[in-house]
């Protein structure tokens, strides 16, 4: 009872943040960092406590040096090690660990990308913090919030990055400190990463993205949405049906068990807006959907709908002129 009411005073009066420190694991390729480690640092800032953040790779000063100007970002760690080639959980694990036992991080956190899926009980995939214990999530495939308080001595979590801003890349300063990197444990060893080569830009940080369905019928038929994708400088996405048809590669795969993404404009060909579907994409700003059915689900979510065959209407959507789309750039 006594710890409990010194909590809350010490809440009130802002000193527990005083005390806290976090911890931002960074997500990289040795060259650049990846944009959803910007989000994580902001929902880390929030916390109102210092933020540092750990660069692990083999060769990785350019991205610490990118690191020690992003905005809020006090320290930068880095450990450079063969074994931390590929990034691989089970060489990362005892560095992550030794860091916080070093330190004393209270928090833990990274991008609720395929990097940060932690084998931990973390708070994962949070899209608030209301205090520096308490966390929302969404659960139920979006369809309710669950605010969670977290009792552990070190909180670990990850974070949305459609839930939050990325932090500024200039205007920080950050020190940099190596840090010993923790003797490989040499159980894994990384081969080689095979990636989907693709001049358009990436799906979670796009700022339009144009996603088929089984409607399309065929991986050939979307060359609709690719061309008209290159007009508009967008991302593709897909659905699960069209995904498990072999229309296209999972890594396309937008909703629950796919990506999240939160566009300035989406556009949804042939998907009916299944509940697993909405729930990647229904934070977009604005939602167009063309499918033959009206009573698709998708039209609930949509600012605007077209109902029509989307092969008979292509000619329509090829037409789309960069300027009828300013209002999104
Ligand atoms: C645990 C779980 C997780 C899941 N995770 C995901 C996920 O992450 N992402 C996801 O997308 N789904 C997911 N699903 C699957 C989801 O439930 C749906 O099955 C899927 O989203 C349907 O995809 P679709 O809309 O492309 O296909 P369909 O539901 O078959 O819809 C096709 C639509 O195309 C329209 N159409 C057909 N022909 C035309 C035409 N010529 N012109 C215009 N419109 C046309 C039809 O009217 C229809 O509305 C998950 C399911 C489960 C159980």
């Amino acid at each position: 009872m006594l710890k409990a009411i010194n909590k809350t005073h010490l809440r009130q009066t802002g000193l527990l943040q005083r005390f806290q420190s976090t911890l931002v694991v960074a997500e990289h390729n040795n060259e650049t960092l990846t944009p959803i480690t910007l989000n994580a640092i902001t929902a880390a800032t929030k916390l109102g406590s210092d933020v540092s953040c750990l660069v692990a790779g083999t060769n990785c000063a350019k991205v610490a040096e990118q690191l020690s100007k992003v905005q809020g970002v006090k320290k930068v760690l880095v450990a450079q090690h063969e074994a931390y080639k590929g990034l691989l959980p089970e060489e990362l694990t005892p560095l992550i660990l030794a860091t916080q036992k070093q330190f004393s991080f209270t928090h833990v956190c990274a991008g609720a990308s395929a990097f940060g899926k932690l084998d931990v009980a973390p708070i994962s995939d949070i899209i608030e913090i209301k205090s520096p214990d308490t966390f929302v999530r969404t659960i139920y495939a979006g369809n309710a919030l669950s605010t969670v308080r977290c009792n552990e001595s070190v909180k670990v979590f990850t974070v949305r990055g459609t839930s939050f801003e990325p932090a500024a890349v200039d205007g920080g300063g950050a020190s940099s400190e190596e840090v010993s990197p923790s003797a490989p444990v040499g159980v894994s060893e990384w081969l080689e990463q095979t990636l989907t080569k693709s001049d358009r830009p990436e799906l979670t940080s796009a700022k339009v993205v144009v996603s088929g369905g089984r409607g399309l019928k065929s991986g050939e038929n979307f060359k609709l949405l690719y061309d008209l994708a290159d007009k508009l400088n967008a991302a593709v996405g897909a659905s699960r049906a069209a995904v498990d048809a072999g229309y296209v590669p999972n890594d396309m795969q937008v909703g629950q068990t796919g990506k999240i993404v939160a566009p300035e404009l989406y556009i949804a060909v042939g998907i009916s807006g299944a509940i697993q579907h909405l729930a990647g994409m229904k934070d977009s700003k604005t939602i167009v959907a063309i499918n033959k059915d009206p009573e698709a689900p998708i039209f609930q979510v949509a600012d605007y709908g077209l109902v029509a065959d989307l092969f008979k209407v292509r000619f329509l959507v090829q037409k789309v002129e960069i300027t009828d789309l300013k209002p999104f750039f």
